[in-house]
């Protein structure tokens, strides 16, 4: 039985040798086998140097380094550590020991002793981070959930273990602009969830500002639900309800009461906010159509512009 770490690192200098040395305390003793798969996502710091010296000077067996072409996000590395991995388990954890590799072990006896289960995903009970930010993520998800098809655990993220079959149903969905979070929920199989506390960042700091959180919001929802492009729909269909019946006090108040149709400021206001709305709408179908567009060139997820593997020097 064989276990893969998939530790995906961007700029990451000061933490890959941390969480590999952390990482062997952890795991000394285990009763199974296990290999990292570290994916260097474009680092533009001393990352690579560091893997490549981690990869010879330890002499393990068990390390393989596939190192981008540029920086294509995390998500790119995941399906590229999916993909280059080898184990009948897959683990999937970040290189900044935010996440203890103590709690993959748990996640392996969880799922080792339960035949039912193919994932054992692990989720933040207490998130530290500040309150306007959790507020967004709590709003997130609740729309999510409401809109598409899956349903997502909030605050479970890619922190999980989970077996070959689950990873090789992953690797089939090779999407283009992936969103990890439906992607597990969409493919289904038996997950549990178990609490872990995150710590704090080792070295370095976060890749994520809130705005591009909030366009990796826009794009996991885009992805999993077309229910927004429906939205033209619903807003066209009330306002034309909205302007009949408009129209109609309009002409009766002429007709009747023969008062001036007046109210320059009116029509400007109602112009603008049609105009706006529409600009609106065809964002939103701007959006899905650039995604089709980019989807049909069928590039590929990521591009490796060198891969250091245990496998091929033995051979
Ligand atoms: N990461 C990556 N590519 C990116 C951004 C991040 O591979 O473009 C990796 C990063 O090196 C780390 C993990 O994804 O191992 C999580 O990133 P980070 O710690 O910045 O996110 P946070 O923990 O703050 O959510
Ligand atoms: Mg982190």
């Amino acid at each position: 039985m064989k276990l893969s770490l998939i530790v995906p690192c961007y700029n990451e200098e000061g933490n890959v040798e941390a969480f590999y040395n952390e990482t062997e305390k952890a795991f000394s003793g285990v009763p199974f086998d296990y290999e990292y798969v570290f994916i260097n996502d474009g680092s533009k710091d001393k990352t690579l140097e560091n893997l490549r010296k981690l990869h010879q000077e330890k002499k393990h067996s068990n390390i393989t380094v596939v190192s981008f072409s540029r920086n294509f996000g995390k998500e790119s590395a995941i399906y590229a550590g999916l993909k280059n991995s080898v184990g009948d388990y897959v683990s999937i954890i970040d290189a900044d020991l935010q996440q203890r590799p103590e709690v993959v072990l748990e996640m392996m006896e969880i799922l080792t002793n339960n035949s039912d289960l193919d994932c054992v995903a692990a989720y933040q009970e207490k998130r530290k981070e500040n309150a306007v930010l959790s507020a967004f993520k709590t709003c997130f998800y609740k729309v999510i959930n409401l809109l598409s098809e899956v349903n997502l655990h909030a605050d479970a993220s890619d922190f999980r273990t989970f077996t070959r079959g689950m990873a090789d149903a992953i690797i089939e969905m090779s999407e283009y602009h992936r969103f990890s979070k439906g992607i597990f929920s969409w493919i289904g199989f038996n997950t549990e969830y178990i609490p872990y506390e995150v710590q704090e960042r080792n070295s370095g700091e976060t890749k994520w500002s809130f705005t591009k959180l909030m366009r990796y919001a826009f794009d996991g929802i885009s992805a999993f639900s077309t229910k927004p492009l429906q939205l033209a729909t619903y807003v066209g269909m009330f306002s034309s309800i909205a302007s009949i019946i408009y129209m109609i006090i309009v002409i009766i108040k002429r007709l009747a009461f023969g008062d001036p149709v007046s109210g320059y400021a009116t029509i400007v206001a109602l112009i603008l906010l049609i105009g706006g709305i529409q600009l609106f709408c065809m964002g939103i179908m701007g959006t899905y159509i650039a995604k089709t567009y980019i989807q049909s060139k069928h590039r590929p997820i990521y591009v490796a512009r060198e891969v250091l593997s245990y496998d091929k020097e033995e051979k």
